[in-house]
């Protein structure tokens, strides 16, 4: 419109000059254009009908069937069943495997990350991983992980039934199985994230890592009580663009009550100046109490926590599509 008005000559308006009958005509296309234009505008308005959802209730019923596998800690039985759970379901996927042996302070492990990559018509990739580790020092606590290592793995499952068959019109997803996240002993910077270090490394000397538009951590989702923290070692447009998603699904109570730091398997991507976020909710019950403890079990867990954050994923992936 602002054009139109600079192209006046002579202190009238272009339109001005025009005779009537034409006059009549411009109106009456313009009058047609106004009409479809608002018909966008309220498309645009009521975009809410398209914003994506998960099957919480298919999610939830994964992170009960993981949990139900018992400990699944780095070099177990229970883990080499869980490995071959993931893998059945993505059958007919592209499956890639990042495997490889971890020399850590208990011992050599076999650490095997899983990705799952879902081609999209845009160059560029979003990634989005979650560990299925249990914690080690805790194998012969009764730990299980519902929330911690069960919610991560289940989610990711989830996201690869929405994007399965489905024409991607933006970047490619890859979503990867995290391995060896939880530390063997105490965590350090070398005692922990096995797998998210090793294919960091892996995709700096192949070039991958300068593909990445964003990468996102799920960790710890499932929390009845759901809280997802601020975590200021993120790339702050990332956080802010899962904030407007969140707002968009009407979710935004849940997210950045608190903000502050985290360690987590987003580390060594982010020390490599790959935009990330870890979502994570770092308040299980009160005071944290039901963090690596026996008592992160289903109970504590609610399906709709994982429709917020399966939600607001998915749709901050529609966003990033768009920039
Ligand atoms: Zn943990």
């Amino acid at each position: 419109m602002k054009k139109v008005a600079n192209s006046t000559a002579g202190g009238q308006a272009w339109f001005q000059k025009l005779p009537s009958y034409l006059w009549l005509k411009i109106s009456l296309v313009l009058a047609v254009t106004l009409a479809i234009g608002s018909r966008v505008a309220a498309a645009a308005s009521t975009d809410n009908a398209q914003l994506p959802h998960i099957d919480a209730k298919r999610a939830f019923e994964y992170t009960r069937e993981v949990t139900a596998f018992g400990p699944r800690y780095m070099g177990s039985e229970n883990h080499k069943k869980l490995e071959r759970y993931i893998v059945e379901h993505l059958k007919g996927d592209e499956v890639e495997d990042d495997a490889f042996t971890a020399d850590t302070v208990e011992g050599k492990f076999p650490v095997r990350n899983i990705i799952a990559k879902f081609p999209g018509t845009k160059d560029g990739i979003i990634v989005i991983l979650g560990h299925y580790d249990t914690v080690y020092p805790l194998r012969n606590s009764g730990f299980v992980g519902a929330n911690d290592g069960g919610s991560s793995t289940a989610i990711l499952l989830e996201y690869a039934n929405q994007l399965r068959k489905k024409k991607r019109d933006g970047y490619s997803v890859w979503l990867v199985w995290t391995d060896g996240e939880e530390a063997v002993r105490h965590w350090t910077n070398t005692d922990s994230v096995y797998g998210a270090r090793h294919l960091a490394e892996k995709w700096e000397k192949d070039g991958t890592l300068k593909k990445i538009k964003a990468l996102m951590v799920m960790d710890m989702i499932g929390d009845a009580d759901l809280d997802i923290a601020r975590n200021t070692k993120g790339a702050p447009w990332l956080l802010d663009l899962i904030y407007s998603a969140a707002e968009r699904e009407g979710y935004q109570s849940h997210f950045y009550a608190q903000e502050g730091p985290s360690e987590d398997d987003h580390v060594p991507f982010f020390d490599r100046g790959v935009p990330c976020a870890d979502v994570i909710d770092f308040d299980y019950g009160y005071n944290n109490v039901f963090w690596h403890s026996p008592q992160d079990t289903m109970d504590k867990l609610s399906s709709k926590s994982l429709q917020i954050v399966g939600d607001t994923i998915l749709e901050t992936i529609h966003l990033l599509d768009q920039r």
